[in-house]
């Protein structure tokens, strides 16, 4: 588990007048076991702050600290984070156990028969042990985005980040994915960083909300805050909130 400082982080790409200010001078403490929800329209620049939490990609300034280190200069590996995007990236020529057990191979020391337990542990928390010899193509989406989950789970992170993962399943298997990403996190504690542009996930995922746009924030509070004292048109006009 741990605390994520993002401490003035500004992410450029380019430079001069063709240079994109993509994540522009952003501060934001989050405590350990924290589910916070970024949301913003297209470009806001969540993905590329979630990116650099990740060590995916390389704030052009400030200092991304997870627990007590300053991770600025590890790879993502070395991050201990576990990532789940929309286009659930599972390979597609290995079963879901050997998905699974993929990243625990590259990554740590366990032996075989420790990864195998553990493995098997994660699918019966996640409800697809049935699927574990199944491959991506002979699963619906659902079923690919709880292995998904689970092959995130299965390495014990301490910190999940989230971009836009529910985004391709249709509206009923969205609201059964959310009900499970909060009683997952719930269960696990693990500090979660949830990017959306769905309303209703902004509104009802989060410990806490916050609202980007031009890669600036421009609120950060509970989601009832956010929607019932907006911090400016922006965010007034973005969450529909009663004027
Ligand atoms: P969001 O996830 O909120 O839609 P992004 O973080 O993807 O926003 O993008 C923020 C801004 O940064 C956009 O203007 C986008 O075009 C730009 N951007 C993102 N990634 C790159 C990149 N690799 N190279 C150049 N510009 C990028
Ligand atoms: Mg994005």
């Amino acid at each position: 588990m741990a605390r994520i400082d993002i401490d003035d982080v500004t992410k450029r790409f380019g430079d001069g007048e063709d240079g994109i200010v993509a994540v522009d001078d952003i501060s934001l403490y989050i405590d350990d076991g924290e589910f916070v929800v970024f949301v913003g329209p297209s470009g806001s620049g969540k993905s590329t702050l979630l990116r650099t939490v990740a060590g995916l990609e390389d704030q052009t300034e400030g200092d991304v600290v997870i627990g007590d280190t300053i991770v600025n200069e590890l790879g993502p590996r070395a991050r201990n984070i576990a990532m789940v995007f929309q286009n659930y990236a599972l390979y597609p020529n290995m079963t879901v156990e050997e998905n699974m057990a993929f990243g625990l191979k590259m990554s740590t020391d366990m032996l075989e028969t420790e990864i195998e337990k553990r493995v098997h542990e994660t699918a019966e928390t996640m409800g697809i042990e049935k699927l574990l010899h199944s491959t991506p193509g002979e699963m619906s989406g659902g079923q690919q985005q709880r292995v998904a989950l689970g092959r995130a789970i299965v390495r014990d992170p301490n910190v999940f980040l989230m971009d836009e993962p529910l985004s391709n399943l249709d509206a009923k298997l969205r609201t059964e994915m959310r009900t499970e990403i909060n009683r997952l996190q719930n269960d696990l504690s693990v500090t979660t960083l949830y990017v959306t542009h769905d309303q209703t996930e902004a509104m009802t995922m989060g410990d806490r909300l916050v609202v980007l746009n031009h890669g600036e924030l421009q609120q950060v509070g509970t989601p009832l805050e956010c929607f019932y004292r907006p911090s400016n048109r922006f965010v007034a006009g973005f969450l529909g909130s009663p004027s």
